[in-house]
Parts: structure tokens; sequence; C-alpha cells
């Protein structure tokens, strides 16, 4: 299954926010597309990738 960005992310653009805070408030980040969305979705609305809902690391 082809994933493609068809920009519709962009429309659904997260608000800024400092990088750490952006998964405390609920915002969700597609891989693909690269950017934060605000979105109750588990996936990406554009691109249908599963977006990621937690750091992807915990640096001590
Ligand atoms: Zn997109
Ligand atoms: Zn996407």
């Amino acid at each position: 299954m082809g994933r493609t960005c068809r920009g519709i992310c962009e429309m659904h653009e997260a608000l800024p926010a400092p990088n750490k805070i952006r998964y405390e408030i609920g915002q969700k980040r597609c891989t693909f597309c690269g950017i934060f969305m605000s979105t109750c979705d588990a996936r990406c609305m554009c691109c249908k990738a599963v977006l990621r809902t937690k750091p992807r690391s915990k640096k001590k």
C-alpha cells in the first residue's frame, strides 16, 4: 500500500508548541508527513500512517 502525503495534514497541523510538551498536550506526530497534528485519530488522515503518540526515546 503506497503512502502518500496529500497535503491534508498541513491543514490539520498542530499549533506551535515546544517539542517537549507536544505529546503531553495530545498532539501526535506523523513520521511520514513529518508534522505534528491535533487529532484524536490513531492514524494520519492524510497518509494513513499510524501516528506517534509518545516520544521516540527516553534518554536520561
Ligand atoms: Zn501529509
Ligand atoms: Zn501523514
